[in-house]
């Protein structure tokens, strides 16, 4: 019965990969400098409609610099939403601030706008939003909300290239965007990550630190600390063939989020990530809650594996994690709590077939009542 492997991810490099990187080879240029790297920059800049694109090694250093170049500093605390990948709340710790956690919104499981406001104190400098499995925050009013309390305000958009808000793309909405071009992003490097800003200065700052610090008139003169966070030429090649072929990723995973609904929206037990008015997901992961009393989560994936599907739980929120556990412990976060356990990913890439999809969710329909 049983014909395929489903992962829940997995890369398509359809487009101009192979040619451009054979062209890293063939001249050589396989480090970090090369006519690739400004390719890559200059053109996510353009598609996200911002000025200045700064590649990186990964989405995780790129949110480091963003805090540096803000002057994030030890005592400092950040807004970071609890229901979000590790790496966001990682990067506040190393630059030795506090991430401070807020619970997430039941219908789109992104940060919860109103509850912001409470996490704010005097050593607030900041706050820092993620675009949760592709869905745009309310960045309207996040916005508003940092701009009174005269905080910065950082997109971590690791999961959501080209999603929409209010027609304009999410890393375009903040003082910084950061992006992650890991193996299972909408668009992918291997590994690498963009910094995103519209302000000279803060992509000058990033450019020095990301290059050990190195005074850009000045060869070998290091007036600051820096890191080396350089994105090589090979995974630019790469970026710049999957960027040149993101509408085509995008509609692919928008189709199978929408075949996904056709054959489980009628279930009263699946819910769907929810979407905010006049907002477009990237569908970076069709993810699901499984809203049935006493159900073992974790046997429910161990069937869905049986039958050749992969799946994956939802992220444990970061106030239950070691590092963080007992610095959030006078808080309660009720909706992250309720929703981490009964989550799932489901099988998420643009070449799944209506066939595919259909065996998928027929399948954890079937498991679903069996159990
Ligand atoms: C993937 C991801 C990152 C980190 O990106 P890497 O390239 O893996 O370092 C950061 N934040 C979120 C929300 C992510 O999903």
């Amino acid at each position: 019965m049983m014909s395929n492997f489903y992962p829940v991810a997995k890369p398509i490099l359809n487009g101009n990969e192979k040619k451009y990187v054979a062209d890293c080879i063939d001249s050589t240029w396989i480090s970090s400098a090369g006519s690739y790297i400004e390719k890559f920059e200059e053109k996510f800049a353009e598609f996200c409609g911002v000025k200045y694109a700064i590649s990186v090694m990964n989405g995780t250093v790129a949110l480091h610099l963003a805090l540096l170049a803000i002057g994030v500093k030890p005592g400092d605390e950040v807004i970071v939403p609890t229901f979000t990948y590790v790496a966001t709340a990682n990067s506040v710790k190393y630059v030795g601030a506090k991430p401070v956690f807020v619970d997430c919104d039941p219908l789109t499981w992104n940060i919860d706008t109103e509850k912001i406001k409470q996490a704010i104190t005097p050593k607030t400098k900041g706050i820092i939003v993620v675009h949760i499995y592709g869905q745009p925050c309310e960045m309207d009013e996040i916005r508003h909300i940092a701009e009174e309390n005269k905080l910065f305000l950082i997109e971590d958009a690791a999961e959501a290239h080209g999603a929409l808000y209010h027609g304009r793309k999410v890393g375009s909405l903040s003082d910084i965007a950061t992006f992650s071009f890991f193996g299972n992003k909408i668009i992918t490097t291997g590994e690498g990550g963009m910094v995103l800003t519209n302000n000279e200065i803060l992509a000058a700052k990033m450019r020095q630190l990301k290059g050990q610090g190195m005074d850009p008139k000045r060869r070998y003169w290091f007036p600051i600390i820096g890191y080396n966070y350089r994105m090589t030429n090979v995974q630019a090649a790469l970026g710049l063939a999957q960027l040149e072929n993101i509408e085509w990723h995008l509609s692919q995973r928008e189709r199978v989020y929408l075949t996904y609904r056709k054959y489980l929206s009628s279930r009263e037990d699946i819910i769907f990530q929810g979407e905010l008015n006049d907002t477009k997901s990237s569908y970076w992961m069709i993810s699901v809650i499984i809203d049935k009393p006493g159900l073992n989560r974790d046997l429910l994936m161990k069937k869905m594996l049986e039958h050749g599907i992969e799946t994956r739980p939802f992220f444990y929120p970061m106030h239950i994690l070691p590092p963080y556990k007992r610095t959030s412990r006078n808080q309660t976060f009720p909706v992250a709590d309720s929703i981490y356990g009964r989550g799932i990913n489901l099988p998420s890439y643009g070449t799944l077939t209506e066939e595919d999809i259909q065996y998928i969710a027929n399948t954890l329909c079937k498991i679903l009542d069996e159990l």
